[in-house]
């Protein structure tokens, strides 16, 4: 049996669009992650990433590959199995204003989950579980009856925070959880997963675009582009080491805090268009927009490897495909 607690493996998932043309939105995927460990996914808006984090959370059919959940692969289990997995297995969104149902009180959005997995027996016990998760995320328990356009985007995400625990999940995919609040809150919400992470030793699949964000809540970054993942290691790895020129673009886009610095920083500017993920691509798909693309780029995709312990880097450049330009 695997020894994470999700292992996902060459994970596909196309999407049929009409007749002939198919969306590689996820396209030969590989990564793990642990008990207790926060795994970043970065990545343009439509790289795959939101899709691939549905897909290993049971939202979406594979194609291809497998996602195993403690060994076991989710797209096989049974009906009771997967309810099971259903609780184990929760999702944060990313827009705390159309995720909540604006009929429902705070407590019913809440207690919903603890109804369909029965996971209290009386209506006291009910109680007590949702006023203790609405402190558990700094949330008033006064608020349990009021409805959420009363509450602010900070706060509605809190919400939907105490939703994402109430079934005590080993898991919790957050898709782009701060992208749609105020800088002023998007720390606020960190700071909190962060908190909730050590207490409840929660493994959290942190999907964003923005590499600042991630690399505050992370322990492993992982870079998504057009589908497939082209850099993964450690925060430190991708953080101070990285390789990938697509990594490296990103990284260059980070603000500095130190104004002399920030004057002297040199963003890597990447020209070209990001394909369509409908195009049939032969070689490496950042060649089109790489600084350092050669003719090998054009001809033959790089595959993922490991250049040190725990880095891994699609690029020709580090994994011996330019030996002979
Ligand atoms: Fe750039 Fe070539 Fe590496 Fe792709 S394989 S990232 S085109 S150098």
């Amino acid at each position: 049996m695997s020894e994470h607690l999700l292992e996902v493996r060459h994970l596909k998932k196309y999407f049929r669009l009409g007749k002939h043309k198919v969306l590689k939105a996820v396209d030969d995927v590989s990564f793990y992650l642990n008990e207790g460990e926060t795994l970043g996914i970065v990545g343009e808006s439509g790289c795959g990433k939101t899709t691939c984090g549905k897909t290993c959370i049971g939202m979406l059919d594979k194609t291809e590959g497998s996602v195993c959940y403690r060994g076991k692969e989710i797209h096989e289990m049974n009906k009771k199995e997967f309810f099971g997995f259903t609780g184990q297995v929760q999702m944060i969104f990313q827009d705390p204003y159309s995720s909540l149902d604006p009929h429902m009180r705070v407590y019913d959005i809440i207690a919903e989950g603890l109804r369909i997995h029965h996971l209290t027996t009386t209506k006291e016990q009910e109680k007590e579980q949702v006023y203790k998760l609405l402190k558990n995320v700094g949330m008033n328990i006064e608020y349990a009856n009021r409805y959420v356009h009363e509450f602010s985007g900070g706060q509605r995400q809190r919400i939907g925070i105490a939703r994402a625990l109430a079934l005590n999940p080993k898991v919790i995919f957050c898709d782009e959880p701060v992208s749609a609040l105020d800088v002023s809150v998007q720390a606020q919400i960190i700071n909190l997963l962060e908190k909730l992470k050590k207490e409840r030793n929660l493994a959290l699949l942190f999907v964003a675009h923005d590499l600042a964000v991630v690399q505050h809540i992370s322990d492993r970054i992982g870079v998504m582009y057009l589908g497939t993942m082209v850099e993964l290691g450690t925060t430190e790895q991708i953080m101070e080491k990285a390789v990938h020129p697509y990594t490296k673009a990103l990284l260059s886009a980070i603000p500095i805090a130190d104004p002399k610095e920030e004057k002297e920083r040199q963003q890597i500017l990447l020209k070209g268009d990001i394909p369509s993920s409908t195009e049939e691509i032969q070689g490496c798909r950042f060649a089109g927009r790489c600084p350092n693309a050669k003719e090998c780029c054009m001809k033959k995709a790089p595959k993922i490897q490991e250049i040190e312990p725990g880095h891994f880097v699609a690029c020709h450049l580090y994994t011996g495909g330019m030996e002979n330009e």
